[in-house]
C-alpha cells in the first residue's frame, strides 16, 4: 500500500510515462475522493502512449494522467454526497456527461458532446493514488466483487452495450470477430444474454483458446483463410445456418467483410473495433439486398449496472482474463507487457 502521496502515470510525450508525485485532488460539491486500487489497461492508453493521439479527433496536447478502467476505496465525501460512504469500495465510470443536452436526457449520455471522460484529452485519468469523481458515477461494490473485478466493469460495459445493440436474446448465434479482450467480453455478455451458439474467430491460437473459456462454443483462426472459405467454415460451425448477429471487434477490413458475409438475410453486424483507418471498404450490394442493419457502438451508456450484476450473479467471471499484475511504480514494464501482445488483460494495483 502505497503512502499518503499521490504517485500518478504521466503520459510526458510520445512513448514516455514519467511516474510523478502529484497534488492530492479534493472532492468538488457531488464528487468523491478515492484511494485508487486497480487500472486496468486498455488500448486506447496504449495508443495514447505510443502516439499522444488516437486519429485526429483525440490528440494529447499536454502531459495527461492516464487510465480509465478503475476502482477504488472512498476516502472523502464532497459536498451534498448522499449515495456512498467513506470505506465503500467502488467501480469508476469514466464518463461523467454533462446532464443537460439531448442526448443526456434522451439517455444516450455516451453520446453526449461534452463528456468528460478519464484519460481522454483534456481530462486526467485515474492511474494514481487518489483520484476525485463524480458519485453518481460511482457504483459500490458488494462484498462478493472485488475492486480488481470493479475495475473490468469498464471493458465488460463495453460489452454489454455492444450485445444490446445488437439485441442478442435466447437462442441466438452469434459470431464475434476477434478474440482479444474486447472480444473475449462481447462473447462472455453475449454466452450470459442466451446465445446459444457463439463462434469467435482471430488469427491467434492462444487467444482462441482464451475464447473457449469465455463462452465460445466454436472457434476459428481466419489466418490465411479466404473469405468464401471462412464465411463456409462458419456456416458448418452453426449447423449450416449463418449467424444471427456478428458483433467485429477487431477494426480489421477483412474481419468487418467476414462479418457482413456471415450474417443471415435480416441479421445485424455492430461494429465494435476501430481499425487504424477512418474508411474502409464494406460490401454494399451484400448488405443492402439482404437488409443487414450495421450499427456503430461509442462507448456505453446505461451499463455499468448490468455489468455488476453479471459479475455478482456469477454469469460472466471477469477475472479470469487478468493474466499480468504490477504496482504502480511498475507502470511503464505494463504498457511495454501490453504493447508486446503478451497476456490478455494487464492490471495495475496503485
Ligand atoms: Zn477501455
Ligand atoms: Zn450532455
Amino acid at each position: 500500500m502505497g503512502s499518503s502521496d499521490n504517485l500518478s502515470a504521466v503520459l510526458k510525450c510520445a512513448k514516455t510515462i514519467a511516474l510523478e508525485d502529484t497534488p492530492v485532488p479534493q472532492p468538488l460539491p457531488g464528487q468523491v475522493q478515492m484511494r485508487m486500487h486497480s487500472v486496468g489497461i486498455c488500448g486506447s492508453d496504449v495508443h495514447y502512449w505510443q502516439h499522444m493521439r488516437i486519429g485526429d479527433t483525440y490528440v494529447v496536447p499536454e502531459p495527461m494522467i492516464l487510465g480509465h478502467e478503475s476502482s477504488g476505496t472512498v476516502t472523502k465525501l464532497g459536498e451534498g454526497v448522499t449515495n456512498l460512504s467513506v470505506g465503500d469500495k467502488v467501480a469508476i465510470e469514466p464518463g461523467v456527461p454533462c446532464a443537460h443536452c439531448s442526448f443526456c436526457k434522451a439517455g444516450t449520455y455516451n453520446l453526449c458532446p461534452d463528456v468528460a471522460f478519464l484519460a481522454t484529452p483534456p481530462i486526467h485519468g485515474s492511474l494514481r493514488r487518489f483520484h476525485c469523481h463524480a458519485a453518481s458515477f460511482c457504483y459500490k461494490l458488494p462484498d462478493s466483487v472485488s475492486l480488481e473485478e470493479g475495475a473490468l466493469l469498464e471493458p465488460l460495459a463495453v460489452a454489454v452495450h455492444a450485445c444490446r445493440r445488437a439485441h442478442i436474446t435466447a437462442g441466438d448465434r452469434v459470431l464475434v470477430c476477434g478474440a482479444g479482450p474486447i472480444g473475449l467480453v462481447n462473447a462472455m455478455v453475449a454466452s450470459a444474454s442466451g446465445a446459444t451458439d457463439i463462434v469467435c474467430t482471430d488469427i491467434d491460437d492462444k487467444r482462441l483458446e482464451m475464447a473457449k473459456q469465455c463462452g465460445a462454443t466454436h472457434v476459428i483462426n481466419v489466418r490465411g483463410l479466404t473469405n468464401e472459405g471462412a464465411v463456409e467454415q462458419i456456416r458448418i460451425m452453426l449447423g449450416g445456418h449463418k449467424a444471427d448477429k456478428a458483433i467485429e471487434c477487431s477494426g480489421a477490413q477483412p474481419s468487418v467483410k467476414l462479418a457482413i458475409h456471415s450474417v443471415k438475410a435480416s441479421g445485424t453486424v455492430v461494429l465494435v473495433g476501430m481499425g487504424p483507418y477512418d474508411e474502409i471498404k464494406i460490401p454494399v450490394m451484400t448488405m443492402s439486398t439482404r437488409e443487414i442493419d450495421i450499427r456503430g457502438i461509442f462507448r456505453y451508456a446505461n451499463c455499468y449496472p448490468a455489468a455488476l450484476e453479471l459479475v455478482k450473479s456469477g454469469k460472466v467471471d471477469i477475472k479470469k482474463l487478468v493474466t499480468h499484475r504490477f504496482p504502480i511504480e511498475k507502470t511503464v514494464e505494463a504498457f511495454e507487457t501490453t504493447l508486446r501482445g503478451e497476456g490478455i488483460k494487464i492490471v495495475i494495483n496503485c
